[in-house]
């Protein structure tokens, strides 16, 4: 607290990342990253970065980007927009399009970063509470007076996902307000709605290369909607940042999105690998949601998820813990990482 801060710093409720230790070497399996590298091609186009050029700015518009994603995702260049990581392009979106009076609509159990964005904005956040499943209801957006809505798909941190056409529900129930979805971890398991942003004007939807494409280091992530969304969206960055995407990060991102082979690759090992866990954890009589993402939602009839959270840690790997917080209190959110981080995972299991 500083006599300096304004009203404004003093009422922020920031958002509070999973920890990233820099003590000692954890199993990391609590901010949902990649546990491959990510694209060898990535690495070497962003190592021949490394040159005098860095002296020059980097491409305001990151053109050869909105190219590749642009052709990856069937749609046009002027239907992307690149951000510094997802969360800025969530940032945009809700400073550009919620911010109009209404309420937003989310459900209780998202991603948390949205409530603090909407108290930054001063955005009343209208709850739409997950079933006693923990699924979105689509009906239950059918009838809201709000300025927008966001659906996480999959949700997180429960990991469920949407088939599309409850999200199609969602669009058509809400033609005249933006329909955002946040599909941080579709490349998981769920069906994207990218294919439908030729159909809705009103909808954006956003993904980020920090999880299937291993690359959370360099912070790029982007959203795809109708040409006059993203114009939109340009408006507000070129009023904020005009360069958010480094020459480095421009180039590796380009080539990871550019490699399919690759992201398909290493998705279907953490897939692999996750339909592993939730054997193994259900023996240990966990109870796990159907996941559609790169992590596993889970809780044990016996064990408190905070002395588990405790206890793994002690044991050298993180799991994210959610405190206190109504209706997750006792569950525990835990990345799909290698073979042997999720064994070593299992063996610290049971333990207890
Ligand atoms: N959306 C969801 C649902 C997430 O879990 C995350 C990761 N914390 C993000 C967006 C933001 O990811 P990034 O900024 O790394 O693209």
């Amino acid at each position: 607290m500083s006599r300096f801060w304004t009203d404004k710093i003093a009422a922020l409720d920031p958002y509070v990342p999973g920890e990233q230790p820099q003590d000692k070497q954890y199993i990391k399996l609590n901010t949902n990253e990649s546990p491959y590298g990510p694209s060898p091609k990535a690495i070497a186009a962003m190592q021949e970065q490394v040159t005098e050029k860095l002296r020059l700015y980097p491409d305001p518009n990151c053109q050869v980007l909105k190219n590749a994603i642009a052709k990856s995702y069937a749609v046009e260049p002027n239907q992307v927009f690149v951000g510094n990581g997802s969360d800025e392009v969530l940032a945009l979106a809700f400073m550009g399009y919620f911010a109009g009076g209404k309420p937003l609509a989310f459900a209780d159990i998202t991603y948390s970063f949205y409530k603090v964005y909407a108290n930054l904005y001063g955005i009343t956040p209208d709850i739409v509470p997950l079933n006693d499943e923990f699924d979105i209801v689509p009906s239950d957006y059918d009838n809201l007076d709000v300025s927008g809505i966001v659906i996480t798909n999959p949700n997180a941190p429960t990991g469920k996902a949407l088939p599309l056409a409850d999200i199609e529900h969602i669009l058509k129930a809400n033609p005249d307000i933006v329909v955002l979805v946040d599909e941080a971890y579709v490349d998981f398991g769920a069906q994207s709605a990218t294919t439908l942003v030729n159909q809705y004007p009103n909808l954006i939807v956003s993904q980020t290369l920090s999880k299937s494409r291993a690359l959370a280091g360099i912070r790029v992530g982007y959203a795809i909607a109708h040409p006059d969304l993203i114009e939109g969206l340009e408006r507000l960055k070129n009023s904020f940042n005009s360069y958010p995407i480094d020459r480095i990060a421009l180039a590796g991102a380009t080539a990871a999105v550019e490699d399919e082979a690759y992201l398909a690759d290493i998705c279907k090992r953490t897939v692999t690998t996750r339909d592993w866990t939730v054997t193994e954890l259900e023996k240990l009589g966990f109870e796990v949601l159907p996941s559609a993402t790169n992590f596993v939602f889970v809780t044990h009839p016996d064990k408190a998820a905070e002395s588990l959270y405790l206890g793994l840690k002690e044991q050298g790997i993180l799991v994210r813990y959610f405190g206190n917080k109504p209706r997750i209190g006792n569950f525990l959110r835990i990345t799909i990482g290698t073979d042997a981080e999720m064994a070593a995972l299992v063996t610290a299991l049971k333990n207890f």
